[in-house]
């Protein structure tokens, strides 16, 4: 269920917020701490849905700071008034929770507790101090400092789901996402998501919008697949859109979410073990194939995985980032004896590198600091160009030239690497998909050159590691729609 907090702060937002969320929330939670002079009578009318009536304490984080007998006045009037819920902390005076013992059952009440950012606890601990109260939904959130963190809400409610307890576990902050589209999955009672941007009541809360119909949420249970992007950052990632819109497509009990993490070996430990696959980003390509129990060749010879899936339990690496450029690049040109100059000596670069030179092509790699393209160059067996070499080159220095640097990218578009006298008579390759046509396809263009958008190989990696993650049929037109959909810069 997801539960969308009402924060006001005045009575007229929290009415429009009621009225705004209706189809995405489950249930309403009136923060009765956020609003100005709430009128819980009047948001009980407003609502089709139930609702629960918090009023938190600074003392457990909340914005109340009046008395414990205000406090629990204000909560009896929403819980005469229609309230189906009223959240109390489980430090609260126990003469507050015996107030609400005699409107059960048609009032229940959720006994939740919320650690403070930077204490350490144990989930066991903390999970036996729930069974001591008398509680029909039980609730525990906390700070998360890593996607990794999110162990410990699935672990409370692995607990709950033991014992058959009503629980909600929440990892907050921008680390603890995947505690919040997960919940279902490890036996989770409901989950909180905001209004919409700016209406959250925890840090990390995202949209109940983009909860139920990017994630599907709602949907997930102890059977569903997991997947997800690991890396850092992640939050502007397109890739839940577009593999979660496949996993539906294609009937698959399956979903993304996003690990934002910096700390791999935990995520490994604690958190790869429930996952079916991973994509793999920035800082993560390389150092990811320690922690594998195998990776095809690509993989290994580039150094890099951008794909991991499990087979036969095991997590395997590969790479698709290298077929699909050279899939993209191929539809211009064959690769086989071309001259192919990829300015760059990252992760894209060294992908394309490989995948160039194993079609046959001649490659040469040229990078902003030298030093970078002769070890790529090294370990790839392709030959490199001085960057200033390159600054001062002229025209016919390729046939091909690959921007493989982020350079054009979002916010710094109108930007190119590549000397406009370089790129005519060429096939201009671009590794930047945001936006689609970057200043250096435009100049190549409008010299009477082909060029390759990144947005293309975007697509075809993205395809490629539908494939890996179980869809059979991926639809790139449905990639390209979903995208369009959501980011109208695109
Ligand atoms: P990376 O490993 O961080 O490498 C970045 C490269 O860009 C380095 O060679 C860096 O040079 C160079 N660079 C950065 N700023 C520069 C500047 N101002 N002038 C010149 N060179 C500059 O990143 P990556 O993973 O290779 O990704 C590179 C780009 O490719 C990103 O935009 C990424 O989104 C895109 N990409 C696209 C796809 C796709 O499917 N289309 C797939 C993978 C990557 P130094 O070594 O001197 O720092």
């Amino acid at each position: 269920m997801i539960i969308v907090p009402v924060v006001g702060p005045t009575m007229s937002k929290a009415l429009s917020q009621i009225r705004e969320s209706e189809r995405y929330a489950d249930i309403f939670e009136l923060r009765l701490d956020l609003i100005n002079e709430p009128d819980p009578a009047r948001l009980v009318r407003a609502s089709k849905r139930p609702l629960v009536a918090t009023c938190r304490p600074s003392w457990e984080g909340g914005k109340f700071t009046g008395s414990e007998s205000v406090r629990a006045q204000l909560l009896l009037e929403a819980a005469v008034s229609g309230v189906q819920y009223i959240d109390i902390e489980i430090e609260a005076d126990p003469a507050i929770r015996l107030l609400f013992n005699d409107l059960r059952p048609s009032l229940q009440v959720i006994i939740s507790h919320h650690k403070r950012a930077g204490s350490r606890f144990r989930v066991a601990s903390e999970y036996a101090r729930f069974a001591e109260v008398r509680a029909d939904v039980v609730k525990f959130a906390y700070h998360a400092d890593d996607a990794s963190d999110c162990r410990f809400a699935f672990e409370f409610l692995r607990l709950a789901r033991r014992d058959r307890r009503k629980a909600i576990a929440i990892a907050m902050g921008p680390f603890g996402e995947p505690s919040r589209v997960l919940y279902r999955i490890f036996g989770g009672w409901a989950t909180f998501a905001s209004a919409g941007a700016g209406a959250e009541s925890a840090p990390g809360q995202i949209p109940a919008a983009e909860l139920r119909e990017v994630f599907g949420a709602h949907l997930l249970n102890t059977r569903t697949r997991v997947f997800g992007l690991l890396g850092d950052p992640v939050a502007h990632s397109k890739g839940p859109l577009i593999h979660n819109a496949q996993f539906r497509k294609a009937g698959l009990n399956a979903v993304y979410c996003r690990f934002r993490t910096q700390n791999l070996r935990a995520f490994m430990r604690h958190i790869a073990p429930d996952l079916e696959g991973l994509s793999v980003t920035i800082p993560f390509k390389e150092t990811v194939i320690r922690y594998l129990a195998r990776t095809d060749r690509s993989a290994r010879e580039i150094g890099a995985s951008n794909t991991v899936f499990r087979r036969n339990g095991k997590l395997v690496g590969t790479n698709t980032d290298a077929p699909a450029a050279l899939e993209s690049i191929e539809r211009a040109i064959s690769a086989r004896g071309k001259r192919f100059l990829i300015v760059g000596a990252g992760g894209a670069a060294r992908a394309v590198a490989y995948e160039a030179r194993r079609r046959g092509a001649d490659v040469r790699v040229t990078n902003r600091t030298d030093a970078r393209s002769r070890i790529l160059a090294r370990r790839m067996k392709v030959s490199w160009l001085p960057w200033k070499e390159f600054k001062n080159g002229r025209r016919g220095i390729a046939d091909v030239i690959v921007n493989a640097t982020s350079v054009g990218m979002v916010p710094d578009v109108g930007r190119s690497v590549v000397p406009k006298r370089l790129v005519c008579g060429i096939v201009a390759v671009d590794a930047v998909y945001n936006p689609p046509v970057t200043r250096f396809l435009i100049d190549a263009r409008r010299s009477g050159s082909r060029v390759v958008s990144g947005m293309d190989w975007f697509l075809n990696q993205a395809v490629r590691q539908a494939k890996v993650f179980g869809v059979r049929r991926p639809d790139p037109l449905l990639m390209l729609r979903t995208l369009r959909r959501h980011t109208p810069a695109t």
